[in-house]
């Protein structure tokens, strides 16, 4: 190899990569702060597990393509090391890594890199064939992918191919020792007639070193422009990744001057997005399960990370130019030159806003997404910008907030009618009780919901059989600020927060019991955000602790319509990771054959209610929470037992819309325990 051209070849290559790297990451400094370096020891066995251990991807759901990605994924960082020594060798032919050579190390690392190169060739094929004849859904046929496993197969290809060929020219060589891949190489060739003097010989190992090095720089320099990209930023992605509680969405400070109320424009996310729209691998394992998506909304949360991406690009130019009037410290010229942008919005160009209030926030593509790409907050920040400084939101979500604020709750009912279901069930109020220990907190299904306020009643009736001391609030208790917060009305919600905390200091609050899962989530990992925490306890978890401690026992058989499926609610499940729970209080019950639907725990199908879509008109595809009863009645169940109202609601809505009640049920698993020892 020519040294003076192998130098050219590097420095142009290098230079071009880091000057398209740099102009990449320029545009972050412009975008928001936010702190991500907290915790590093927690961020460290994240990387383990996440980026060297490739967790996500050995999940069961399409576990060939999992497998095909950690064969590649693995064979190149092992490669990389040859490749630098290739290079090196354009220098001095017998050049090496440091410990490398005619060593244990060495000999080692060439066994491996052997077993890698076939490894990635493997994958690639693999990858090739699957997104070619075997796609599933969640994919889409991009050339740019295909060519990309062509190119990292051929680079493999050439770097055998130099391999093989040295060994003829060589046969000395102490890598011969271990290279099981380059021998076989060798033998097949030597098999096609090359030998040591012949010309060819040396042309072909000529080409399989350029090449794989051609290769491997063009590709190096094609990374930041394609989505290959991730390459590049998943570590620091993954590193940086969000360590907040699942089902908390980002605290707005509300009193800080500068803070800016959501994002319209692509530089009012936080950098954080910004590296997380690089760092898309375009897999669309997020929207695999979203219920927007496969019920023809026009939101998939690949294409709205992709979507922002491209426009992200389209402003590289401006950002970068303001980026350095930064460094140089001239805030006005740096608002000046963003000022000059005249393309598309963000919102409503690049992203609809029926995409934005489309969401249900159930939380799968988070859950489901190998590089940990946070989309909700992402949603919830736009949805945030158009209800806070646009005042730009569905209609029907004006009653739902005139409602919060007027009388804190959505239904818009009077507040003094909340505490109705106490009707001579004789439940305290903590001024009749201050000595509780739960505070049993309704929420606003449970008070003026007719099918909820059953699920209360029994819930109620269960506490007072187990002989918990517990209060509700009546007609003092006010909506958690869950729903508000995920509309993107912070201000409502916080206040709503802000208010309950005060009103659960004064009263002593200390344990919360709730029968929603949403109220459960946001007291359990969204309140701390304020300064307090409780013990929160869904009222399924407490029931399974008393059928555990015997003081429910196994009572009346099961006199429900047939098996039962169990469906997950989404914040309950995928948020709080309670998916045994409640189908072991279904289990307790005599009689109950549970059934399991396709779509379970994980990977549950939302039932279309959260992120006050159930607040909102769904005129667009097919109704979610018909798609959801479809699949349940699929497993051949007639009872649908659930642990969340907004579930309740939605999947009684769909029976009913069927005409199917004479066949089906819709039960809380507090009902169906309630009427098993109730004998
Ligand atoms: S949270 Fe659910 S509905 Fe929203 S984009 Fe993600 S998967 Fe789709
Ligand atoms: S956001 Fe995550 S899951 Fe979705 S396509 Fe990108 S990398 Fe894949």
């Amino acid at each position: 190899m020519n040294p003076v051209a192998m130098g050219l070849l590097l420095l142009i290559s290098l230079s071009a990569f880091t000057l398209s790297v740099v102009r990449r990451f320029l545009p972050l400094f412009v975008m928001q702060p936010d702190v991500r370096w907290e915790n590093p020891k927690e961020r460290v066995v994240g990387i383990l597990k996440y980026f060297f251990g490739q967790l996500r991807f050995l999940r069961p759901f399409e576990r060939v393509h999992g497998i095909a990605h950690i064969m590649i994924f693995w064979g190149a960082i092992v490669v990389t090391l040859s490749t630098i020594q290739m290079a090196g060798r354009g220098f001095s032919p017998d050049w090496h890594l440091p410990g490398f050579g005619d060593t244990g190390l060495g000999l080692t690392y060439i066994f491996l890199k052997d077993l890698f190169t076939l490894s990635i060739m493997t994958g690639c094929t693999m990858a090739f064939v699957n997104r070619v004849f075997f796609r599933p859904s969640r994919m889409i046929l991009s050339l740019e992918a295909l060519v990309i496993l062509n190119w990292i197969f051929w680079m493999m290809a050439m770097d055998l191919l130099y391999e093989s060929t040295l060994f003829i020219l060589s046969p000395d060589h102490p890598e011969t020792q271990a290279a099981f891949l380059g021998m076989f190489g060798k033998k097949l060739l030597m098999g096609m007639g090359l030998i040591a003097d012949s010309s060819m010989t040396s042309q072909l190992h000529a080409m399989g070193s350029w090449g794989h090095l051609i290769l491997g720089l063009s590709f190096l320099n094609y990374l930041p422009y394609c989505k290959q990209f991730h390459e590049v930023t998943s570590l620091p992605s993954l590193f940086m990744r969000s360590l907040k509680k699942k089902g908390a969405l980002t605290r707005q400070d509300l009193e800080d001057e500068d803070a800016i109320f959501g994002v319209g424009k692509i530089e009012e996310f936080s950098w954080k997005r910004g590296m997380d729209m690089y760092t898309c691998a375009e897999c669309g394992r997020c929207h695999a399960n979203c219920p927007a998506y496969l019920t023809d909304k026009p939101l998939s949360p690949m294409h709205l990370i992709m979507d922002e991406r491209d426009h992200l690009k389209k402003k590289t130019n401006l950002m970068c130019q303001a980026a350095l009037h930064k460094f140089k410290k001239e805030p006005e010229k740096v608002e000046a030159v963003l000022e000059e942008w005249d393309g598309e919005n963000l919102v409503g160009d690049v992203i609809s806003e029926e995409a934005i209030w489309a969401c249900t926030t159930c939380g799968h593509c988070i859950s489901n997404c190998p590089l940990m790409i946070e989309h909700v907050d992402n949603i919830i920040d736009i949805r945030r910008h158009l209800v806070q400084v646009e005042s730009r939101f569905p209609k029907e979500l004006t009653q739902f907030f005139k409602g919060c604020e007027n009388l804190s709750n959505p239904w818009s009912l009077a507040s003094n009618t909340r505490g109705d279901w106490f009707g001579d069930l004789g439940v305290k109020t903590p001024e009749e009780n201050p000595d509780f220990e739960y505070l049993f907190y309704v929420g606003c299904a449970g008070s003026f919901d007719d099918r909820y306020k059953k699920v209360t009643i029994a819930v109620a009736k269960l506490l007072q059989k187990a002989g918990v001391n517990f209060v509700c609030l009546g007609d003092n208790e006010m909506c958690c600020g869950e729903t508000a917060r995920r509309l993107g009305n912070e201000y409502l919600a916080q206040h709503m927060i802000n208010f309950n905390l005060e009103m659960f200091d004064s009263i002593g609050v200390k344990k919360i019991i709730t029968a929603c899962p949403h109220c459960f989530n946001t007291f359990k990992n969204e309140y701390p955000q304020f300064g307090k925490s409780f013990e929160v306890v869904h009222h399924t978890e407490l029931i399974r602790e008393l059928t555990r401690k015997g003081v429910f026992k196994a009572g009346k058989k099961f006199n429900g319509k047939g098996p039962v499926v169990y469906h997950d609610s989404c914040y309950l499940g995928r948020y709080n990771d309670l998916y045994d729970i409640p189908r072991d209080i279904a289990r307790f019950i005599p009689g109950v054959k549970l059934v399991e639907a396709e779509r379970r725990e994980r990977t549950s199908f939302c039932c279309g209610a959260g992120g006050g879509r159930m607040w909102m008109e769904e005129n667009i595809g097919k109704r979610i929470n018909a798609e959801r009863f479809e699949q349940l009645a699929a497993t051949g169940a007639k009872t649908v037992a659930t642990a969340c109202p907004y579930c309740m609601i939605m999947l009684d809505d769909a029976m009913k819309e069927k005409g199917a009640e004479e066949e089906f049920e819709i039960v809380d698993l507090a009902q169906m325990m309630l009427a098993s020892i109730e004998a």
